[in-house]
């Protein structure tokens, strides 16, 4: 496969390695973080499916051979419920119905 191109260890999917989130035993002391450092690396796509397979089935755990702590999955998890910013909301706390007046056009 190509170079760069990583494999999702729930789904099978192949993509770029950027489009998943990695997750990593370090080496030498087998700790487990998120996104960065040298050592046995898992790659998982950040969607809910794919974050419970790995999950539910430890298939983290198999594919890294080593414990997942649970901050790892709620730190995932927390990254997967953070709603996308919404570009024109208001702004939180404005009250219904009323105009903003539009700046450098006020007396
Ligand atoms: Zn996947």
């Amino acid at each position: 496969m190509p170079p760069g191109t990583r494999r999702c260890l729930s789904c099978r999917t192949l993509a770029p390695r950027e489009r998943f989130w990695r997750v990593v035993r370090l080496f030498p002391t087998h700790q487990v973080v998120l996104d960065e450092g040298m050592g046995r690396s898992a790659y998982l796509c950040p969607q809910q499916s794919c974050l419970q397979q790995a999950q539910h089935k430890n298939r983290l755990g198999k594919v890294l051979k080593a414990p997942i702590p649970p901050e790892i999955y709620a730190t995932l998890w927390a990254r997967l419920t953070t709603p996308d910013p919404v570009p024109d909301a208001h702004p939180p706390g404005a009250p219904p119905g009323r105009q903003y007046p539009e700046s450098g056009d006020h007396e």
